[in-house]
């Protein structure tokens, strides 16, 4: 279109959206509807429908996604009690991310402990040299032998790269960077999942306007794709690392940010058995399509894993039991940003049990 036809059809539409304006009488102008801001609306159900409180989860639980969240010993204890009150048998502290302390002092700190807590380590990315992705290689197996890490994780690309490793972020380093192909192959050589978190809920990638169904949320979390990787091109990147390592096991964090599209999330758990999801941090944006959900995860319930990455408060845990357990319908959760309610997957007892516990049972013992 030349400058000028554009600037015709813009005043077009112009002229057209101003002759469709609502004629707002004085009436409906003083409406709290025209003058309340979505992100003030906080509703109160008022539905008489059933409201369950779930105190501790009908199996015991083995939690994959969590992280070092504790200033000292002490918190630890706590942490240790309000697992006991849920019923959390252990859980994985993630190392990489961006808190925390050095890998060597997570594991000695948590080390009264330990028989609670599995430890998961970074990809050391200090020499990108053929040379130094040895000695990373080499300390791998260190970790793995001497300190018990268990897995990789969580290792974090949102389009810059792997920027949650430690002690060095991995900028422009993605998973399927043939320089660290040697350093995955290890993992699988050392039966050690990959965790990792890939891109962030597609909302983060719209625009932010009045047709963005979770702008709510996604206005925190917005991604500018404009010096970096997008949505596809990270799905393309994690692919491509998991059909190339079939030996490796690959957990893609927060159901592989596709909640918006689990045929898709599902067609490829299809296509690669060395693929797995863990739950975490997604309660809002799984339940609020409960009914597609709950399908979902009945079809893929050995490749689900029960993960929390959200502190250690009790009240946290209960409400992941409530949208996993029950049937409520339309209720509201104290964090969530999001305006839409929720509604529960009533699992059945088979499934639910598969993915608080028996999954990440056989993967985290399945060579061992
Ligand atoms: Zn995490």
């Amino acid at each position: 279109m030349t400058k000028r036809y554009f600037l015709i059809a813009m005043t077009a539409v112009l002229v057209a959206a101003c002759c469709k304006a609502p004629q707002v009488s004085e009436e409906e102008a003083a409406s709290p509807v025209d003058t309340m801001l979505l992100k003030n609306f906080c509703p109160k159900v008022v539905d008489n429908v059933p409201v369950t409180y779930v105190k501790r989860a009908k199996f015991d639980i083995i939690d994959m996604h969590s992280h070092d969240y504790v200033a000292n010993a002490e918190e630890i204890a706590q942490w240790c009690k309000n697992m006991d009150e849920v019923g959390v048998l252990n859980t994985a502290i993630m190392h990489c991310s961006w808190i925390g302390r050095p890998f060597e002092e997570v594991v000695e700190l948590y080390a009264p402990y330990k028989d609670r807590f599995r430890f998961w380590c970074c990809f050391d990315y200090s020499d990108m040299s053929p040379e130094g992705i040895e000695e990373a290689c080499a300390l791998l197996e260190r970790y793995h032998n001497e300190l018990g890490a268990v897995g990789v994780g969580e290792l974090g690309d949102k389009g810059e790269g792997d920027t949650y490793a430690r002690p060095v972020e991995g900028k422009d380093i993605h998973i399927d960077d043939p320089r660290i192909k040697p350093l995955i192959a290890k993992a699988g050589e050392l039966k050690m999942p990959i965790s990792i978190h890939i891109a962030e809920p597609y909302w983060m990638y719209l625009p932010m306007d009045n047709m963005n169904d979770g702008l709510l949320n996604a206005v925190n979390w917005h991604v500018d794709t404009t010096n970096c990787y997008g949505y596809d091109k990270l799905m393309e990147t994690f692919e491509n690392a998991v059909r190339e390592n079939p030996g490796t096991i690959f957990i893609a964090c927060h159901y592989l940010n596709m909640n918006h599209d689990l045929p898709r999330l599902g067609a490829m758990l299809d296509k690669y058995p060395n693929m797995y999801i863990d739950i975490s941090a997604r309660v809002a944006e799984s339940a609020h399509t409960p009914r597609t959900t709950r399908d979902f995860l009945i079809k893929y319930q050995d490749r689900v894993l029960f993960g929390t990455d959200n502190g250690m408060d009790t009240e946290m845990y209960r409400n992941i039991f409530r949208v996993l357990e029950t049937n409520d319908e339309h209720f509201y959760m104290p964090e969530s940003a999001y305006h839409w309610s929720l509604s529960g997957f009533g699992l059945p007892d088979e499934v639910l049990k598969k993915i608080y516990h028996d999954n990440a049972e056989r993967i985290l013992t399945q060579y061992k």
